[in-house]
């Protein structure tokens, strides 16, 4: 039995894990062009005809939308600001609630605040980490004016049952696909299943553009509030027939174009990228080596997953052993990734904390000095962001474990390196649990 390189034996691979670059010929001789052209940016801050962009943009947003089948694309300069003009163009202000999960990267529950709303936290189902149908019906309100749902890790929510509590309510549902480009659910998209999708193209995600983003919906007048959020809406109002002043507050969400080229050539990529996550993905888990309390969290029969991030679940007490201490020796197994170094290894333990936690909502601190929106008088429901408020979400953040051994830069003899880490863990668990006894 081969030493733990924790325990001061020689680790499964030191030579770094190949970097996830996927940006090719395309996209320079796209970029080239660009610069040639001399237009990096055609939007316009007036009421003209480049209030829309340039080509790039629209070339970006036509073919966006094809690809989600959706009747519109806006393009954005991230999905946080494409959160942010989705939840102003959904009409939501001061006093209303938004059902937000405390299971995501933190952007899906500021767009809230960003328009003076206050967020109300469901907590998310176990079996896919997204907001749980059940939880949202809790919490609805005659306040409560939206839903943003979160494709978490790439698994699609229970989009039907959702919808079908948002019509009863007349309720706007946004979903946060960043974490989901070509999931689908029952066949269909994610994106086009509410009311607005917003994708990440930031360089973290599957597909990139360095920052970017873009919001789909088959709504006209959203479509339209979204373009008049995303450019300087004060400003333009006057000279064009708005139905309604409610938070046409501009701000400058304008992608350039650049990014906007890079990201046509980047959608084109997308479906293989993702296919490629997936049989990595496959991989992996049909030869992952079995270990007391470890297993492979499942997906729903009728999605398909794009695996930004793959779940473990992890049972300490059935190992007898911390998840702290399987993850230091796993890490001291395993290299980083080229051209991410200084993160860790791919594998780590309960993604964010729950977002209530966060030191916005426990101090009651967004806007000035007053409280605002929490403590606003236009605000009449009961606060509650203290712990224990989303019990499955405090439980997945204490003992999931999350991966990225399916990233499409890796071969299978790169995970057959990690596999061998997690075979070395198991061969090893007594010296193990002695180490984590001191
Ligand atoms: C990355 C991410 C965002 C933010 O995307 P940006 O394009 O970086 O603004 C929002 N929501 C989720 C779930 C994310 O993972």
């Amino acid at each position: 039995m081969t030493k733990l390189a924790l325990l001061g034996g020689d680790p499964v691979r030191t030579k770094l894990f190949p970097a996830h670059n996927f940006i090719g010929e395309a996209e320079k001789q796209k970029v080239m062009e660009i610069m040639d052209s001399g237009v990096l940016s055609r939007f316009l801050g007036v009421w003209h005809d480049d209030f829309y962009g340039g080509d790039e943009v629209r070339g970006f947003e036509r073919e966006w939308a094809d690809s989600y089948q959706a009747k519109h694309g806006v393009a954005v300069n991230s999905c946080t600001s494409g959160l942010y003009a989705a939840v102003g163009a959904a009409g939501v202000g001061p006093g209303d609630e938004v059902i937000v999960s405390p299971y995501t990267m933190v952007a899906s529950v500021t767009a809230a605040v960003a328009f003076n709303a206050v967020p109300v936290f469901a907590d998310i189902d176990p079996q896919n980490f997204c907001l749980s149908p059940d939880s949202i019906r809790a919490r609805i309100t005659e306040r409560t004016k939206a839903i943003i749902v979160v494709h978490l890790f790439g698994h699609p929510a229970d989009m039907d049952e959702i919808m079908d509590i948002a019509r009863a309510h007349n309720i706007t549902v946004i979903e946060d696909c960043a974490q989901a480009p070509c999931a689908t659910y029952k066949g269909r998209p994610v994106g086009t299943l509410g009311h607005m999708g917003v994708f990440s193209l930031n360089y973290h995600k599957h597909i990139h553009s360095g920052e970017g983003g873009i919001v789909v919906t088959n709504d006209d007048r959203l479509a339209d509030r979204l373009c008049l959020i995303r450019n300087h809406a004060e400003a333009v109002v006057t000279g064009r027939q708005v139905d309604s002043l409610v938070n046409m507050v501009g701000f400058n969400f304008r992608l350039g174009e650049i990014e906007a080229g890079i990201g046509r050539i980047q959608l084109s990529k997308g479906q293989g990228l993702v296919d490629r996550r997936r049989r990595n993905l496959d991989y992996f888990n049909r030869n992952l080596p079995s270990l007391p309390g470890l297993s492979i969290s499942p997906v729903a029969g009728d999605v398909e997953h794009s695996y930004y991030a793959a779940v473990l679940n992890y049972d300490a007490e059935e190992a007898g052993l911390s998840r702290d201490v399987l993850i230091k020796a796993l890490h001291g197994e395993l290299p980083e990734t080229d051209m991410r170094q200084g993160l860790g290894p791919m594998i780590s333990g309960g993604y964010v904390k729950p977002i209530y936690l966060y030191p916005m909502f426990q101090e009651l601190t967004a806007y000035g000095d007053l409280g605002c929106p929490f403590k606003c008088p236009h605000y009449k429901g009961q606060l509650d962001y203290g712990a224990g408020l989303c019990p499955e979400t405090e439980k997945a953040h204490a003992t999931i474990i999350t991966h990225e051994y399916m990233q499409p830069s890796l071969a299978e003899s790169d995970i057959d390196d990690v596999l061998a880490a997690f075979a070395k863990v198991a061969d090893n668990l007594d010296a193990l649990r002695s180490y984590a006894a001191g």
